[in-house]
């Protein structure tokens, strides 16, 4: 699997990522690549067009891709795809199985995924989109930030609350989720000038009056957190992957820059200040790994994965981001040039800090729920 997804990123070089990170064109043509031959449905059951491999198969893929070179640019483009539509795999019909997958997998419609919103954050409990029932329908009424690809996507897998929170037992309670058109007639969707991944976009999103048939809804109604808690760990389990790509990526630029740049009558490389660094990123990389593996194999195998899926994110997320520094550092001055590749590696190494979920909370998760901690939010 591998070589395969890495002699289609073959196709798509340094210079095509250098250049869709200066003029901000979604990779279309990459996309469309890998949907011809079939990997966008790698997560998704055979029935419905994909190849019904693993979180252990679709982790492979993500990591090659990212370690291409192509990064968050090339792996953002597509993790929407991989993950994302668990949920419906999960908990759709047969209906909706047939209707909603197929094209996601054929490349043929692009999703998005819209949780966030800008008065909740991380207190997804907290989300104010509204879903109201009237009768065969409901019409959706808010707001959410943040959310990628939301320019080129054609559906949109969105949480909203359909019960008041003053009416629910649990805060969690009265949430739904809805995979529906992205009607651009109803939805505006304003992209935010950000850090790095300008490929890839990240948006405002204002709803205002958006009808959605029933049919839409995903699982039943008020169980909408439970629904897509069940993408959360892939998802955690990928983007961990992705960085530790970015990172190998990065890794081996500064190792190939350090053997060739003389100073001091040397390569740079024979110093130790510069060798130890990224020894040390390697055996990070390496460890972020294992344990995002093993996160992959217990999900696979229908066994609790949060501890190592949570663990996964933040070893991979810090390795990944670690390692693009130590590249930079490495290449001096050059590094911040934007034709040696590893400044865009290094800005795009951010993304996996910060979502879909930031270290903090998952030092929180990891105190209360594996160590058995009080919690303190
Ligand atoms: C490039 C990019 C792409 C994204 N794509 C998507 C997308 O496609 N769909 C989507 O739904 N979302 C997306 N997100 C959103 C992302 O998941 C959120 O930004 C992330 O979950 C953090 O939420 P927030 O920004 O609201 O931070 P906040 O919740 O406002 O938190 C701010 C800071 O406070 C810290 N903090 C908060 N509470 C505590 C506490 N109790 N203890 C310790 N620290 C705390 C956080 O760790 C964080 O550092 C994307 C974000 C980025 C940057």
């Amino acid at each position: 699997m591998r070589d395969a997804v890495g002699k289609i990123c073959a196709r798509f070089g340094d210079d095509y990522w250098l250049k869709r990170d200066s003029d901000g064109a979604f990779p279309h043509d990459f996309h469309a690549a890998l949907a011809a031959d079939g990997w966008l449905g790698v997560c998704i059951p055979e029935a419905y067009g994909g190849s019904g491999l693993g979180v252990s198969e679709a982790a492979v893929m993500m990591h090659a891709i990212a370690a291409s070179g192509a990064g968050f640019s090339g792996a953002s483009a597509v993790h929407m795809n991989i993950f994302g539509l668990n949920p419906v795999v999960v908990y759709g019909t047969e209906e909706q199985k047939r209707r909603m997958l197929p094209p996601v997998v054929a490349g043929k419609e692009k999703a998005c995924f819209a949780v966030t919103e800008p008065n909740a954050g991380l207190e997804t409990a907290k989300l104010q989109t509204r879903a109201e029932r009237r009768g065969d329908r409901y019409v959706i009424n808010g707001a959410k930030i943040w959310i990628s690809t939301a320019q080129v996507a054609d559906r949109m897998l969105i949480l909203t609350r359909t019960t008041p929170a003053e009416q629910v037992k649990k805060p969690t309670d009265g949430l739904s989720l809805f995979f529906t058109a992205l009607d651009r007639r109803r939805v505006e969707v304003r992209e935010i000038e950000k850090m790095g991944r300008k490929a890839v976009d990240s948006n405002q999103v204002f709803i205002d009056n958006l009808e959605v048939p029933v049919e839409d809804r995903i699982g039943e109604e008020g169980d909408g957190f439970k629904t897509i808690i069940d993408g959360f760990n892939p998802e955690r389990i990928l983007v961990a992957v992705e960085a530790i790509g970015l990172g190998r990526a990065a890794l081996r630029r500064a190792a190939a820059y350090a053997k060739e740049r003389v100073v001091f009558g040397h390569p740079i490389g024979q110093n130790q200040a510069i060798q130890h660094p990224l020894a040390q990123c390697w055996m990070e990389l390496e460890a972020a790994e294992l344990v995002a593996m093993k996160a992959a194999w217990q999900y696979d195998n229908g066994m609790a994965c949060g501890p190592a899926a949570n663990a996964a994110k933040y070893l991979g997320a810090e390795a990944g981001f670690k390692a693009c520094q130590t590249a930079v550092m490495t290449h001096g001055g050059y590094g911040y040039a934007k034709e040696f590749h590893v400044e865009r590696y290094f800005r795009e190494s951010m993304i996996a800090r910060i979502a879909p979920v930031t270290p903090h909370l998952i030092l929180c998760f990891i105190a209360e729920k594996v160590l058995g901690l009080p919690k303190s939010y």
